[in-house]
């Protein structure tokens, strides 16, 4: 079996940063599964629909072509949508859309497709217990809400996303509640992760230390 290193955890928690560090030092293809979801979130905006219009977006997700290209780079239907997927607007509607059964079904295959073949570093919510349970390596990383809004609004205002601290706030509490309440691919905690409360940790601490798991050096 080609290596697999998963990780889980909350929006804000620094699954993104720790993946494209780790990809480097440990020479894995990352693959970020949350960006799946944005691209049928962006998908489903363009086509005017609503997230109550689940057969519509259900076909969607069937048909999506998602790929990533170098240096996080993320193509929908081969247009490079990497900046486009993380508006205020897709954020927004991101959660409940990956909330819808068949859409996680049509993910989570897609997910499983692009890691074939190769050693690869995913992040999401259901990486460990539904995508990959069989993963060589598996995280769990954590953070005060407080400390992931902190995060993600010194993030946007670097991207000059413009959301207000409250705004995100707000945003991440109502995912991490949607997240944990899912029918199908829940975020949750087992005892076969390796859990992280990175609140007090600086990203490159929580790198080493993952790097040293995955290498077998610790
Ligand atoms: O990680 P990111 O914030 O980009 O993910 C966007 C949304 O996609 C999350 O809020 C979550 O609802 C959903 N997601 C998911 N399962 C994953 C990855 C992300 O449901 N494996």
């Amino acid at each position: 079996m080609n290596k697999i290193v998963a990780i889980d955890g909350p929006a804000g928690s620094g699954k993104g940063t720790l993946a494209s560090i780790v990809s480097k030092a440990c020479n894995l293809v990352n693959i970020d599964t949350g960006a799946t979801y944005r691209c049928v979130a962006l998908k489903a905006l363009r086509n005017n629909l609503k997230v109550e219009d689940k057969e519509e977006i259900i076909k969607l997700s069937e048909n999506i072509n998602v790929e990533f290209g170098l240096d996080g780079k993320v193509f929908l239907d081969g247009e490079d949508v990497t900046d486009l997927i993380r508006s205020k607007e897709v954020t927004t509607i991101v959660s409940p859309i990956s909330s819808i059964v068949e859409v996680r079904k049509n993910m989570v295959e897609l997910q499983r497709r692009l890691a074939n073949n190769n050693d690869v570093i995913m992040e999401g919510r259901d990486i460990t217990t539904v995508v990959f349970p069989e993963a060589q390596y598996k995280f769990y990383l954590d953070a005060t809400l407080e400390e992931r809004a902190n995060r993600r609004f010194k993030q946007n205002k670097d991207k000059g996303i413009d959301m207000s601290y409250e705004e995100i706030y707000e945003n991440i509490k109502a995912r991490d509640y949607n997240d944990m309440h899912k029918e199908v691919g829940s975020l949750m905690r087992t005892d076969d992760q390796i859990y992280i409360d990175s609140t007090n940790m600086t990203i490159d601490e929580v790198a080493d230390k993952v790097i040293k798991i995955v290498k077998g050096e610790d």
